[in-house]
């Protein structure tokens, strides 16, 4: 704070209010740096906001309130990330206090626990020298086993946690209390760091040495700029994790700077994260989402401390508080899962250029099917491309095979052998026979249905009817074991019922396929094969992921079966076959990018195969054959297909082409979220009119393509600009000014990675 000061701060406060907050500061205690939190009473209750500042004595509301308490020395956010943060809450119209407090660990921003708790455990620690053995004769002369205990305490070092004494030797406790009251030991509390991944084998670093690609993509990185962004575009195994390390090595070990690594789900790839870690071991804060609210605290401090110099994670690590950074690697760059579904609705992409821009480090984007957005970027320059356009050690792309499920063949017509009906009409014979040699050759098998659950709906024979959520449009899935349908959605669960609710009519079937079911079909098929499903149903334990891709790699699993969860980053070796089961799932949802998905699930799917000297290839399942998405991943020509995508958001106009901010109004009332909507449209029509803003378009209102989900009705209208900055003005004039009853809710979602 500036002497010349009143004594009042401007606080950002983690409401849903567009605007910050002066208070006065308390003399009695700590005067608030910017950055650090306040605890303030605000309205009835205490909050705890961040310090922004001085406080203009111009903007004074009449009655000012004192700040309760400043619970940090040190600031917990630099100016960089206030920045950041700033940024965040224009680009995406959110209020800066609830900008600031997603930057921060959960610990930290809880209203009612200032300083979190950290879990200790007790050491004994020696405290006095006995040197000779005269004095220790001496001392222990009535008291052997203190002796005992003395001497084991000096064997391991002279410190040991209390819990590994007491496993040791089986002593009473009061022997330890004898220790410690004639002065010769300490018994302590200290600070335990919890870091789940430390206790997994990380194994031997990568030895290779990067091929000519690789080096040129590593000197083109380690010679940039500040700010400078790449785009990393290498095929499935063209060794795009080795760059990233030789980067980091050069930045953190070479230039004593920090990186930052973000991955898409770390949950699905505890494969390259090992890898990162078998190199730079203690160096890295691996910050996963299964990590207690303490245990992210203390991966938060280390980093903060320096402690730490590289944070790997999810999307809500670019806010991981290193300082001097070096670099940002977004691996997987086009994954949605980097956009956050809630607000703030950032995606972790832009704000890594942000705030690599911010602090002078460069970002590298990777990815074998790059997002449409960041190649247009690398055309027109603002990204510098760079190209691993083979896989190393001399390895091909898998041959890929298409199999045409409308092609007859189906249960009508069964075929010689052990295979059931469901099972031949589900694998076709092409993949089954693949499947099969395979599992005599004891390679292994990867196989894709993106659906999880037994069957997708349950139809009624007679009328037509399909199940659906009592609470969302949308059908209900069935379960087995135990057998249920179950919503997707908002999770509403109900016994099958043996009659349709509609007409009464008693032949209700089954429709669709899920992962249940073709586990199913292929341990009939198969019996002594080792099949292991991989989807959200099995995946809900904390290292669940982990233990299935763990067995994958051990060769105890013959077919790895799954959901896209198996489609990134896996790399082994011995699989040589990749099936997809039914590549439609997905391809005729009502969203723009519904065929950049499929491209991408398919082409990353098959990246899976052939990844060592076995070779390997890819059968694909598809009712549509010659979809681009499905004909350009047959040939993996990634730039034949984002061609033609792009053709496809010309008329009208979508992203790259031009920028998209939907308005989403939902209400449990299906007439007043209607008119909200129709309100909201009017008041932005003559918004534009008025002001004469060309750049912005409006579409809608129109239902959305899920008109309900958890009870509530759902509106939207679309803005649509080449420009951004008018897109912003418009988008953030509409949300501080535009009134919402307060049964009905608006929310904005700035790029939008889907419009469902
Ligand atoms: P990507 O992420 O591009 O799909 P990976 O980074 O998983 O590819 O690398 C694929 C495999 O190639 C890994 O097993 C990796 O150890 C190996 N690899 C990477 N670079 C080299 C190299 N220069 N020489 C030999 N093997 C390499
Ligand atoms: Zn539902």
């Amino acid at each position: 704070m500036p002497q010349d000061s009143p004594g009042l701060i401007e606080v950002a406060l983690p409401v849903p209010l567009f605007q910050t907050f002066t208070y006065a500061v308390d003399p009695l205690i700590r005067v608030p740096v910017i950055g650090s939190r306040v605890v303030v009473p605000f309205r009835n209750a205490t909050e705890i906001g961040i310090c922004l500042g001085p406080a203009s004595p111009a903007a004074l509301p009449r009655k000012v309130r004192s700040i309760i308490d400043v619970p940090d020395v040190e600031p917990v956010l630099s100016a960089n990330m206030i920045a950041l943060c700033q940024w965040m809450a224009d680009y995406y119209i959110v209020p800066i206090g609830l900008a600031l407090r997603t930057a921060l660990p959960g610990a930290l921003a809880g209203a009612t626990q200032p300083q979190p708790k950290r879990k200790t455990h007790r050491i004994v620690r020696i405290r006095a020298d006995l040197p000779t053995l005269l004095e220790r004769e001496k001392v222990f002369s009535r008291a052997p086993q203190q002796r005992a205990v003395f001497e084991l305490l000096e064997s391991i070092g002279g410190r040991s946690t209390l819990e590994h004494l007491m496993e040791k030797l089986s002593f009473s406790s009061s022997v330890l209390k004898g220790l410690e009251k004639r002065g010769l030991i300490v018994i302590e509390a200290e600070v335990v760091d919890r870091d789940p991944f430390a206790t997994r084998p990380s194994g031997l670093p990568d030895r290779h040495s990067p091929t000519a690609a690789q080096t040129a993509a590593i000197s083109a990185v380690t010679a940039a700029k500040p700010g400078d962004v790449f785009l990393l575009n290498g095929v499935t195994g063209s060794g795009k994790t080795l760059v990233y390390i030789e980067i980091l090595k050069h930045l953190v070990n070479e230039r004593g700077k920090t990186g930052i690594v973000l991955v898409p789900e770390i949950a699905l790839t505890p494969q390259t994260v090992d890898r990162f870690r078998a190199v730079f071991g203690d160096d890295i804060a691996v910050l996963h989402s299964a990590l207690s609210d303490g245990e992210r605290y203390d991966a938060w401090l280390a980093l903060k401390r320096g402690e730490k110099r590289i944070a790997v994670g999810a999307r809500s690590a670019i806010f991981a508080p290193l300082e001097n950074l070096g670099a940002i690697i977004v691996d997987e760059e086009h994954e949605t899962s980097y956009k956050q579904g809630e607000t703030p609705r950032y995606h972790a992409r832009e704000l890594a250029i942000v705030r690599a821009r911010l602090e002078g480090a460069v970002v590298v984007l990777g990815s074998a099917t790059p997002s449409l957005e960041s190649w247009a970027n690398a055309e027109s320059g603002k990204y510098t491309l760079l190209n691993l356009p083979d896989r190393v050690g001399g390895g091909r792309l898998p041959q890929i095979d298409i199999v045409d499920l409308r092609r007859r063949g189906g249960p009508d017509e069964p075929r010689e052998g052990p295979a059931s009906p469901a099972y031949a009409y589900v694998i076709r014979d092409e993949l089954d026979s693949a499947l099969e040699a395979v599992l005599g050759r004891h390679e292994q098998s990867i196989l894709l249905l993106n659906r999880r659950g037994y069957s997708s709906f349950v139809l009624c024979s007679e009328c037509a009817a399909v199940v659906t959520c009592p609470n969302c449009s949308i059908t209900l899935t069935v379960h087995s074991a135990p057998e249920r349908l179950l919503c997707h959605y908002c999770g509403h669960q109900e016994a099958p019922s043996q009659v349709c609710k509609r007409c009464g009519g008693r032949t209700l079937r089954q429709r669709g396929l899920g992962t249940q079911q073709v586990e199913r079909l292929l341990s009939d098929r198969f019996p002594s094969a080792s099949i292991a499903r991989m989807d959200v149903d099995t995946t809900s334990g904390k290292w669940a992921h982990a233990e299935i891709l763990d067995r994958v790699a051990s060769g105890e699993v013959d077919i790895l079966l799954g959901t896209q969860m198996i489609a990134k980053g896996l790399d082994f070796p011995n699989v040589t076959l990749v099936g997809v089961v039914d590549a439609d799932t997905g391809i005729n949802l009502p969203d723009f990018r519904a065929s950049e998905r499929c491209f991408q699930l398919l082409s990353q799917v098959a990246g899976r195969a052939g990844r060592g000297p076995k070779g390997g290839r890819v059968i694909i399942q598809t009712r549509v054959p010659q979809h681009h998405a499905v004909v350009r991943a047959v040939t993996h020509d990634y730039v034949g297909f984002v061609a033609e995508e792009m053709e496809g958001r010309v008329k009208p106009q979508y992203p790259p082409n031009v920028r998209l901010a939907n308005i989403v109004f939902s209400g449990s009332d299906a007439r007043a979220a209607a008119d909200l909507a129709v309100a909201a449209a009017d008041w932005l029509r003559e918004l534009l009119e008025k002001q004469q803003i060309e750049a912005v378009t409006l579409i809608g209102p129109a239902p959305a393509p899920i008109e309900r989900i958890k009870n509530r009705w759902r509106w939207h209208v679309l803005l649509k600009s080449a420009n951004a900055g008018e897109l912003t003005r418009v988008s953030r004039y509409f949300m501080e000014r535009f009134l919402v009853p307060a049964n009905l809710r608006v929310t904005l979602d700035r790029d939008p990675v889907a419009l469902l």
